[in-house]
């Protein structure tokens, strides 16, 4: 009964929830070493696991971890690793070979596990017609970018919890009560962007990007999202598909055009210039900022974005 005492208080007052954390540390319980595969999944393991894990970021601030090469120095950190975090959908399957050739075998949290994917194939009006997509060559290909819809983050932050929770028995209750506390701020940052979403007419929501990472984003807040890029940051454009969407542009009157942090800006750069059109600024799509940048965590980045975003479409109107 005493566990269960615990639970109660911990659900009642997950604010004092931190403070848990000094005793369990002053009896001897070292961080449980966590490997996360990118900057987004590092941050959430962080903010869940406070002072009680010491994350380990492969991929991290302004990394693309499309086309990612991990250092021996992340297959170290793996070997002492309790816990390593994932997103899954082909996004960062390399750290699977990295797991195999590490000998790493301590449990995987995929963040995106039980999660229905957004598929790229049909119904989609811009274009995917790269050859290259995530994953596993063959499978009919899942939009790995789920964190950029919210109610997503929340899942993530849920399956981090829980297994942090399950690789830390010790402090499973923290674990536990921090992801709820974390979950509950995401889900008050999703009803201020659609707050601030709202506050744009439907017709000016349309924005041009580096590459497809906005799909869950489009989907959950109502905005259209073209690239010239495709989904992932391994293919160039075609000069057909930068002719097409420059005529696109211009006919729909598009001025919300915006870099991405770990992709190359230039196609983007040189289709704004032939457009006629500024960039607006540089959005944070598959990896965050530095620790001194605009989008050093996942709740900073969908500000910044939704800051940069909700101007730029409105700005087109006049
Ligand atoms: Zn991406």
């Amino acid at each position: 009964m005493q566990r269960r005492a615990l639970l109660a208080f911990s659900l009642a007052a997950p604010w004092v929830a931190p403070r848990l954390a000094r005793p369990a540390r002053a009896q001897g319980a070292a961080p449980l070493p966590v490997v996360a595969s990118f900057s987004i999944l590092g941050d959430m393991v962080r903010q869940i696991g406070g002072d009680a894990v010491a994350a380990h970021v492969i991929a991290g601030p302004d990394v693309d971890a499309h086309s990612f090469q991990p250092r021996p120095s992340d297959a170290q950190a793996l070997r002492g690793a309790g816990l390593l975090v994932r997103n899954g959908l082909g996004f960062d399957a390399w750290v699977d070979r990295l797991a195999r050739s590490a000998g790493y075998a301590g449990p995987v949290a995929t963040a995106t596990e039980g999660l229905t994917p957004r598929r790229l194939e049909g119904g989609h009006g811009h274009g995917h017609s790269h050859g290259h997509s995530h994953g596993h060559g063959g499978q009919a290909a899942a939009d790995p970018h789920a964190w950029q819809d919210l109610r997503h983050g929340r899942h993530y932050a849920g399956v981090i919890a829980a297994a942090l929770a399950a690789a830390d028995p010790a402090r499973a209750d923290l674990h536990r009560a921090r992801g709820e506390a974390y979950q509950a701020r995401l889900a008050a940052l999703d009803a201020w962007v659609r707050g601030e979403i709202g506050r744009v007419p439907e017709a000016r929501r349309r924005v041009v990007t580096s590459h497809d990472a906005f799909g869950y984003f489009a989907e959950a807040y109502g905005v259209r999202f073209l690239a010239p890029q495709g989904v992932s940051t391994d293919a160039e454009p075609s000069a057909a598909q930068v002719a097409r969407l420059i005529r696109t542009l211009k006919a729909e009157n598009i001025t919300a055009v915006f870099l991405e942090n770990m992709a190359n800006p230039a196609t983007l750069r040189r289709l704004a210039a032939e457009a006629g059109i500024t960039v607006q600024g540089r959005l944070y799509a598959d990896a965050l900022s530095p620790p001194g940048g605009p989008a050093p965590s996942y709740e900073a980045m969908f500000r910044h974005n939704v800051g940069l975003l909700v101007p730029a479409m409105l700005g087109g109107a006049g």
